[in-house]
């Protein structure tokens, strides 16, 4: 298949070696200068998209999709798919589909989870919104980049779906972390703590997965010094598109709200930049009430 990829990050790079080294024939496009292994380099996003049978983005945010995506619908041939897989709000998500849609483009929006090592790996999770017919058109890539797809929807639905998991996540380890830092106050063992809370009711993808404490628990970014991982930054991200869209569709969410203001101070103005989402274990262990 001849596929466009315009965006070759941290992830989008890897998911287009991927595409490449599966046989197919990738052009690629990033604004900074980059070259990914099997993928040729066009010299802008429309030179990538023109002629693809499927065009895929993978992009930091919702402005820079709706400028890209205005750039290579222009140029893509009618029936064939645009995907984003990038993470943005959903209000950018439904609109480029609908201008995907009027150009007789198919359109997926399909954020992933799994990070950097699904990417490499090809291991990701992709959250799917679109018509039955464009979900079917990606489904043999998304096999190639990932393990796993969920179709959620219509447009915009995946990354409805990606931002509710994630509102989740962070509201749970917060609490998690904080768990843990009024367990050492009580003089209780972490190891104790995981040993119960992993099989008991508070457990959570965040405790027995991920384990926010050193040395507990199965091998998590805490164990290498707090280094991503999942970026508090991008946590952050993900909650404020959580709270943009919990604000544009009028529904109550404040636990995802306290969230968000704590990983705000957290990277703001507690040294939390650049370190993974689960460091906010230290960041209670040094504060009193
Ligand atoms: P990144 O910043 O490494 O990559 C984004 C790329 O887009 C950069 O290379 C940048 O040069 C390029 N770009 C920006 N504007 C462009 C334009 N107008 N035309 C062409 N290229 C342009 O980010 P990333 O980590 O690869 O993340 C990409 C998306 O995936 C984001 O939406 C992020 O939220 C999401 N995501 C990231 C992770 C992760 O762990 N990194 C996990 C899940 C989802």
């Amino acid at each position: 298949m001849k596929i466009g990829f315009v965006g070759l990050g941290n992830m989008g790079a890897p998911m287009a070696a991927n595409l490449a080294a599966a046989g197919h024939q990738v052009t690629g496009f990033d604004m900074a200068d980059v070259s990914v292994d099997g993928v040729g380099m066009a010299g802008s996003a429309p030179e990538a998209a023109a002629g693809a049978e499927v065009v895929i983005t993978m992009l930091p945010n919702g402005a820079i999709l709706r400028d890209v995506a205005a750039d290579v619908i222009a140029v893509m041939t009618p029936g064939a798919t645009l995907i984003d897989c990038s993470t943005v709000d959903v209000d950018s998500a439904k609109d480029v589909a609908q201008e995907a849609e009027k150009a007789g483009l198919l359109f997926v929006d399909a954020p992933v989870s799994g990070g950097i090592g699904g990417a490499s790996g090809g291991t990701l999770t992709f959250m799917a919104g679109g018509t039955d017919a464009a979900f079917a058109s990606a489904v043999p890539l998304f096999d190639i980049m990932g393990q796993k797809m969920v179709h959620c929807g219509v447009g915009g639905a995946g990354q409805a779906a990606k931002i509710c998991n994630n509102m989740i996540l962070g509201a749970t380890m917060i609490a998690t972390c904080e768990a843990f830092a009024l367990a050492d106050k009580l003089g209780l063992d972490r190891q104790k703590m995981f040993d119960v809370v992993s099989t008991s009711s508070g457990y959570s993808w965040s405790m027995n997965a991920y384990c926010p404490a050193p040395g507990v628990g199965p091998d998590s970014p805490a164990d290498n010094g707090y280094l991503p991982g999942f970026a508090a930054d991008l946590m952050l991200k993900d909650l404020r598109l959580s709270q943009q869209a919990a604000e544009s569709a009028d529904a109550d969410t404040p636990m995802g709200e306290l969230a968000m203001q704590l990983y705000a101070e957290f990277i703001e103005q507690e040294d939390g930049a650049g370190k993974d989402f689960s460091a906010m274990l230290p960041r209670f262990e040094r504060r009193g009430r």
